[in-house]
């Protein structure tokens, strides 16, 4: 069979190893000039470094088998991370249980009602209570107004912008269990993986693969038109050329798939439509110095620009960047100004952000700073969710759709992602 992928991320990627390796021959359309999406790379030093931060955790178990598949599971290192809080300006250790009880700015009651929400989170399975309610309600009811206010509101603000009120309690429920989850059985004992060479070198070898199966992978190919034929088959539209397949499967957000899916199917388009996305803005410093001991620094405090400051060679060291390695991370939607200031103007508002947060800050250490920006990183979970959730099999016969929309009740990343392109690739394969 022939069959188009449109998107060279982790998804994509995936699902096109897999039918290339049973020999279906594949085509990846890629609208970047590289590989892997929200996962993918650029070099920083000597080293390939990812252009959003991203680590793993102990029960991210596709991934980790993809990793053993690719035969690069001696790569995969496993570090235990400082993480903090920064509120009412100042920084707290926030890593294990005993950072919790010692929270000074909540009340001992609250540090109490907010351990409890999250260790009962891991050993709740049926959330069919929390779908219909938001993830406010259920914190205020189990953690209190002042774990709301101080704590929670800030995180989910910092991921959800303007729809922090209306956000599924599914979503902070399940976020709670898969991190404390991830802990094992010993809570004070958090690791994240990563990868030596970065996520790259996963997109590199299944990239060699798809090749070594005589498929393709065309970068800088944005598609522009899907046309579905009458003789079933699928015509591709992209940078100016047209070629025809037996299947075809996409997997950029639902948004994407509505504009340029041709033809009369307007119930699905607006199925598509309903799908609400966060973008983000990330930047990378690198940096003569290092700010603080913490690889993970949470801000739920209001006035920055930024929600996250990841000190990235905290957690993995120095190995060749040359430098330290900073993200500052901001999720917010895209009609908020700053989502289309310039880059001089964020990267300046980042700048004087850091410099309140660590006061001490000399403008000097800083040897350079690339922006990132997507318009679609973090699907909006509202109540109800699941009932709008796309399917992978599309109303179009032939044509199938997997996106980061579609992880739930888990949130998205790369470990789900590789779940959901192995799932299209077995869909594909049965209906052929
Ligand atoms: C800031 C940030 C931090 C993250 N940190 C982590 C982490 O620590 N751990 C973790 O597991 N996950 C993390 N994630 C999530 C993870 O990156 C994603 O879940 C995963 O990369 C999604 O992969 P995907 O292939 O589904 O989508 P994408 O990576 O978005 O890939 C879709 C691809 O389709 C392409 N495309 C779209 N339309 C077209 C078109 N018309 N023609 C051609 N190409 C097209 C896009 O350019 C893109 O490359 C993070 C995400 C963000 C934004």
């Amino acid at each position: 069979m022939n069959i188009a992928i449109v998107g060279a991320g982790i998804t994509g990627i995936t699902a096109g190893f897999l039918l290339s390796q049973k020999g279906n021959r594949v085509t990846v359309y890629e609208k970047e000039n590289y590989l892997g999406g929200l996962a993918s790379s650029l070099r920083v030093g000597n080293e390939d470094l990812e252009r959003f931060y991203h680590h793993f955790f102990t029960n991210d178990s596709y991934l980790l088998s993809l990793i053993d598949e690719l035969n690069i599971k001696d790569r995969l290192n496993w570090y235990k991370p400082k993480n903090a809080i920064y509120i009412d300006n100042s920084i707290y250790p926030f890593t294990t249980p005993l950072d919790l009880l010692y929270f000074k700015p909540l009340s001992f009651v609250s540090r109490i009602r907010m351990g409890i929400m999250v260790l009962a989170s891991r050993l709740i399975s049926d959330y069919s209570a929390f779908e219909t309610i938001t993830a406010k309600e259920w914190i205020i009811k189990n953690s209190g107004q002042e774990a709301w206010e101080k704590i929670w509101e800030p995180l989910i603000k910092s991921k959800f912008d303007i729809d922090s009120e209306n956000i599924s309690g599914t979503w902070i429920w399940n976020k709670l269990k898969l991190r404390s989850s991830s802990r094992g059985k010993n809570l004070n004992n958090e690791m994240l993986g990563y990868l030596d060479g970065s996520f790259n070198k996963i997109f590199k070898i299944m990239a060699e693969k798809i090749h070594k199966a005589d498929g393709r992978i065309l970068l800088n190919n944005e598609v522009t038109a899907i046309i579905k034929n009458e003789n079933g088959s699928f015509d591709i539209m992209a940078k100016n050329h047209k070629s025809n397949y037996d299947k075809v499967l996409f997997t950029g957000s639902p948004n994407l798939l509505e504009n340029i899916l041709h033809g009369p199917y307007d119930n699905y388009k607006s199925l598509l439509r309903k799908i609400r996305y966060k973008a983000n803005i990330c930047a990378i410093l690198e940096l003569s110095e290092s700010l603080s001991p913490y690889y993970w620094i949470t801000v739920a405090q209001d006035g920055l620009p930024f929600v996250l400051i990841i000190e990235h060679t905290n957690l993995v060291g120095l190995r060749e960047y040359n430098s330290h390695i900073v993200y500052l991370s901001r999720y917010l939607d895209m009609s908020d100004p700053l989502y289309s200031a310039t880059e001089h103007e964020i990267i300046n508002g980042f700048i004087s952000g850091l410099k309140k947060v660590f006061p001490k800050l000399n403008q000097r250490i800083i040897k350079n700073i690339t922006l990132t920006r997507v318009p679609f990183a973090q699907p909006v979970i509202t109540p109800g969710y699941s009932k709008i959730i796309p399917d992978i099999k599309t109303p179009v016969e032939g044509l199938y759709l997997t996106s980061m929309c579609q992880i739930y009740p888990e949130d998205r990343g790369l470990n789900y992602a590789v779940r959901l392109g192995r799932k299209a690739a077995n869909e594909i394969m049965e209906n052929l």
